[in-house]
């Protein structure tokens, strides 16, 4: 299933894509995607609704994230080689990880608002996924297994924050808007391997990232087992997987920053589409 929320920001209300790919409105059976909707027994039942039979959500409608009330928002760093190196940093041993706040999370298609003064926000494709059952010291061979879904994410940065105030990422990270999810959940069982994604980023019409997680240091599976070794990832959490080579901060011969009027377009195959204008 493609699972999504629709309506205003902060009053979205669940749907799911159909067969034909219109986007159809389930608020009549299901108050919202809240974390216990993400667990296998749930998404079970949301597959046998007929979609067919469910009113359609009006075209142009917003989007939000696909998930709601996401309790913890992880990301990695640094997960591909390309990266790692445009960056200046070593490519890690053990998976970078460090948070973003909840409240950053934005729908696909919202526009990004650059924080005060900011003259270096960046632009970040990443493969998402969501928790759908708790996770504590799994096995990479079990990982998969307590994730609901996969989903399109934009990390977007504030490199200043990020890398010349001190202190954790976490800063450069966390602004609201700073973390477009979706357009649609995508559940696990439509998309069994993850390490096979096209990832695309342009700004502007022009490409600026271009790669495939089969490209990734740290497959999803060691993600899940490795982060489970030292917290407990609980239902509906997000994490989000690291970013390709192309960030604005690695532009040669001078970094490229986000401006206002910027418009920033995702695209990751079967996980769809984003498009983020920057006011
Ligand atoms: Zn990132």
């Amino acid at each position: 299933m493609k699972l999504l929320r629709h309506g205003p920001a902060g009053q979205e209300k669940p749907g799911a894509l159909d067969a034909l790919g219109q986007a159809r409105d389930l608020s009549l059976l299901i108050p919202d995607f809240t974390p216990e909707w993400m667990s296998p027994a749930k998404l079970q039942a949301l597959a046998a609704i007929d979609l067919s039979r469910m009113p359609l959500v009006p075209e142009g409608t917003r989007l939000g994230a696909p998930v709601a009330g996401v309790r913890q928002f992880v990301a990695i760093g640094l997960n591909y080689r390309k990266h790692a190196e445009e960056a200046g940093l070593e490519i890690p041993k053990e998976p970078v990880v460090f948070t973003k706040a909840i409240t950053c999370i934005a729908g696909p298609n919202d526009d990004v608002e650059l924080p005060e003064g900011s003259q270096a926000s960046d632009w970040e494709i990443e493969l998402g996924f969501v928790i759908g059952t708790q996770a504590r010291n799994v096995s990479v061979a079990q990982a998969l297994s307590h994730v609901a879904g996969y989903c399109l994410a934009n990390d977007i940065s504030e490199r200043d924050w990020q890398l010349k105030r001190n202190g954790q990422w976490s800063k450069g990270k966390s602004f609201d808007g700073f973390g477009p999810i979706g357009p649609w959940l995508v559940t696990r069982d439509e998309l069994p391997d993850p390490q096979s994604i096209a990832l695309e980023l342009a700004v502007n019409g022009q490409t600026r990232q271009q790669s495939n997680t089969a490209d990734m240091i740290f497959p999803v599976a060691e993600i899940v087992s490795y982060l489970s070794q030292f917290m407990t990832l609980l239902p509906g959490d997000l994490v989000i997987t690291g970013t390709p080579a192309g960030v604005g901060l690695g532009a040669k011969p001078t970094p490229v920053f986000l401006r206002r009027g910027d418009v920033m377009t995702l695209d990751a195959g079967p996980l769809g589409t984003q498009r983020q204008r920057v006011v």
